[in-house]
């Protein structure tokens, strides 16, 4: 029996399965249920909400979400050597636990959830940015998520909620602070994981905004961005001389300064620009 459930401890569930982690499935197990949980708690009020959980491997994230309320978790797997550990929690709380085995990035799992929708995830961190940037760019806002509690490295955590004038700051940091709150809810060890990664993790916790922060179409956004920080060591009227043949103009209507780079330039900045490259 663990701390959180009536379930046998994480390295026993290991053991009695052979789920030794594999390298190319990006496998790094939290198994403290104390701390699983305490993930699970940074996700916010789960009672009245279906969780996606995006990789539980043997379970420990998946536990603390039950463990912790959620009202269903829909877990999506793609080690098939982890569904006999994933269908012992499933038995343990009947009716709350659905796993799919599949890869996250070809499935769509809309169908099965009912709104309001939280998602929780330890991922390896290329799928996770991956998701991360699908999530954050979907065709519509609101999203079909209310929040999103993800496990990063801490590099990745860091241009996540990165602040103008650092080296961090760039893509990531606008498309998710345009339509959402980002922040970093905890730090964790490479010795939290099993086996330990080579760098410190970071959860980041993302509460999807009613609509964007400032006013701009996401295409043209998205594009600028793009455009500003693939030559970030440029000033702006050169790096975005491909937006618009009059960049040095929009520049100024957007009330922009041409020399800058886009190191310098906020949030709110790039949508100004964003609209002042809309208009006719
Ligand atoms: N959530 C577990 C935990 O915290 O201990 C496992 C975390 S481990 C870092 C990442 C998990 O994601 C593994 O179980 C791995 O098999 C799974 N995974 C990797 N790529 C995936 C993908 N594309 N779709 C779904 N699951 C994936």
């Amino acid at each position: 029996m663990s701390a959180i459930d009536n379930l046998p401890p994480l390295r026993e569930v290991i053991r009695s399965h052979d789920l030794q982690a594999r390298k190319s499935m990006g496998q790094n197990f939290l198994l403290d249920l104390n701390l699983t949980a305490k993930i699970a708690r940074q996700a916010g009020d789960m009672t009245a909400c279906d969780v996606l959980e995006i990789g539980p491997g043997p379970g420990g994230l998946t536990r603390g979400l039950l463990a912790e309320g959620a009202r269903h978790v829909l877990a999506i797997e793609k080690d098939r050597r982890c569904l006999p550990a994933l269908a012992e929690i499933e038995a343990a709380y009947p009716g709350r636990l659905t796993v799919i085995e599949g890869d996250a990035l070809d499935i769509d799992p809309l169908t099965s959830l009912t709104p309001p929708i939280r998602v929780a995830a330890n991922l390896p961190y290329n799928v996770g940015t991956e998701l991360l940037v699908r999530w954050l760019t979907p065709p519509d806002w609101p999203p079909f998520w209310q929040s999103l509690t993800l496990m990063f490295q801490r590099e990745v955590a860091e241009r996540i909620v990165a602040e103008p004038g650092g080296k961090a700051y760039g893509r990531l940091a606008i498309l998710a602070q345009w339509r959402s709150d980002a922040r970093i809810v905890m730090s964790l060890p490479p010795e939290a994981f099993t086996p330990p990664p080579k760098v410190s993790s970071a959860v980041v916790h993302l509460a999807a905004l009613p609509a964007p922060r400032y006013p701009a179409d996401a295409a043209i956004l998205s594009r600028v961005v793009a455009a500003a920080f693939n030559q970030r060591r440029k000033m702006l009227r050169a790096a975005l001389k491909s937006v618009a043949p009059d960049i040095e103009d929009r520049l100024r209507v957007a009330g922009l300064t041409p020399t800058d780079r886009a190191e310098q330039v906020p949030l709110e900045g790039f949508c100004a620009l964003a609209r002042a490259i809309a208009q006719p």
